[in-house]
Formats: structure tokens, C-alpha cells, sequence
């Protein structure tokens, strides 16, 4: 599904630049959940940004399901997102003024569903992530957890081939984060794609291969070991 192949990245900074990717070698396959994990501003928002097409790499290369990524105009950036991707944020991004409903049904808006056809797959996400009895809430009436449970429901609304979770825990208690997590092990579970930045070990546990990240280069990458109680 991703390939990276000596990717780098470098931010203009002044008459100089920092250095963020330094050569960047990863693949994942359909089906995974992985973890990548690093320390803050060891370029995992970086990475995860070029992944979603929301950012370009400046040398290596990238494919996406075997299209080799090149300099896109943003129309066709937009195109291959809503294409194959999904995305979840630390801070939620939902809109404030709609319902969580609405908010679900937006990307499919922006696909051209129909009205009844948007109501309907929205309506099933949201039940499918335990909140369909929230629907008409704004998102001010919603706990965190439920906040990013629709996030989630949104990701998901398109059918993307591929979730990209940027720190989804990161602004949630341990015990929300961990309710968020089982989530998406459960959406893995029905064959989900899903890579998760975090900068916290317990949650990249929850994954099933941890990827570090240290200064701009992989240090290991490694599957977690399942935990086996014999009864
Ligand atoms: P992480 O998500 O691991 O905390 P980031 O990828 O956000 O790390 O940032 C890596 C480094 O790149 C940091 O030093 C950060 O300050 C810098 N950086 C991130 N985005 C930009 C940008 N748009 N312009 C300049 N520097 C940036
Ligand atoms: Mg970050």
C-alpha cells in the first residue's frame, strides 16, 4: 500500500534548512496496523503529512498502492485523498457548528452523494464507532472520546483503503485513549490499513509493528510480541 524509498524532507529555515527526513525506507502492506513512534519533533507529523499527500517530499520516492507520488497540483492531491485515505487528528477537526452527523455526511457532500444516500452511510458509521444515539449533538456536547469516535466515523464514511491517525489519543485521558484505540483494532480487525503516530509507547503497544523514529532516520522497526496468557 506504501512504499518509501531514501524519502527526505527538509524545511526552509532563513538562509538555511533543517533536516527533517533523512532517508526515510518503509513499506506497508494491506491489512497492517502500525505504529510510528518518536519523540516530539523527531518528523512524525512531517512524515504522516507527506503520507497523506498533505505535504511533498523533496528527494526519494513514494508510492501510494503503486502510484508513484510526484509533484501533484492540489487538485489532484485532493483527488487521490478522498480517493484512498482517511484521516484522524489530535485535536479532532470537527466542525464546530454541525452535528455530529453532519459532520460525518460532509465528505461525502464534497463526493457528490445524494442527500438520503449521505444520512444513511453517515447515520451507519456512526453507529458502527457506538454513538448513533449522539448523532444531532454538536460536537460541545460531546466528551473527547466521543469527539474523535466521529472523526473516526468520518475517516471512514469514504471507504478509504488507508487510515492515517495523527497522535488520535494525544489529547485524551489514558483510559479514553485506550477506549479510542480499541476502535481501531476493531476496524483493523475488518481489514482496515491503519498507521498511527504517537509519541507514547503504551498506545503503539496497542498496534501490531512499531516503527521508530529518531532523528530523522527509522531505528527499528519491529512487530509487537502478542502477549499469550494461558489459562
Ligand atoms: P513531530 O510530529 O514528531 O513532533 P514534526 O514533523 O512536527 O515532528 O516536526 C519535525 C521538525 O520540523 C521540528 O523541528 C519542527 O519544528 C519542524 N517543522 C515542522 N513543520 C515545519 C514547517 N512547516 N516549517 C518549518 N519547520 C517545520
Ligand atoms: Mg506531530
Amino acid at each position: 500500500m506504501i512504499k518509501l524509498v531514501d524519502l527526505h524532507k527538509s524545511y526552509p529555515m532563513g538562509k538555511d534548512f533543517l533536516h527533517v527526513l533523512k532517508g526515510i525506507n518503509l513499506e506497508i502492506k494491506e491489512g497492517e496496523f502500525v505504529s510510528i513512534m518518536g519523540s516530539s519533533g523527531s518528523g512524525k507529523s512531517t512524515l504522516l503529512n507527506i503520507l497523506g499527500l498533505l505535504d511533498t517530499h523533496d528527494k526519494g520516492e513514494y508510492y501510494l498502492n503503486d502510484l508513484k507520488i510526484e509533484k501533484l497540483d492540489e487538485k489532484k492531491a485532493a483527488m487521490l485523498r478522498n480517493k484512498f485515505l482517511g484521516f484522524v487528528f489530535q485535536s479532532f477537526n470537527l466542525i464546530s457548528y454541525k452535528t455530529a452527523v453532519e459532520n460525518v455526511s460532509l465528505p461525502l457532500y464534497y463526493k457528490g452523494v445524494n442527500r438520503k444516500d449521505r444520512q444513511k452511510l453517515a447515520m451507519d458509521y456512526l453507529d458502527k464507532v457506538g454513538l448513533a444515539d449522539w448523532a444531532n449533538h454538536l460536537p460541545s456536547e460531546l466528551s473527547g472520546g466521543q469527539k474523535q469516535r466521529v472523526a473516526i466515523a468520518r475517516a471512514l464514511v469514504t471507504e478509504p483503503k488507508l487510515i492515517l491517525a495523527d497522535e488520535p489519543t494525544g489529547a485524551l485521558d489514558s483510559v479514553t485513549g485506550e477506549q479510542v484505540m480499541e476502535i481501531l483494532r476493531g476496524i483493523h480487525a475488518e481489514g482496515m490499513t491503519i498507521l498511527v503516530i504517537t509519541h507514547e509507547e503504551d498506545i503503539a503497544e496497542q498496534t501490531e509493528r512499531i516503527v521508530r523514529l529518531k532523528d530523522g532516520l527509522i531505528t527499528s522497526d519491529e512487530k509487537v510480541k502478542k502477549v499469550v496468557l494461558n489459562s
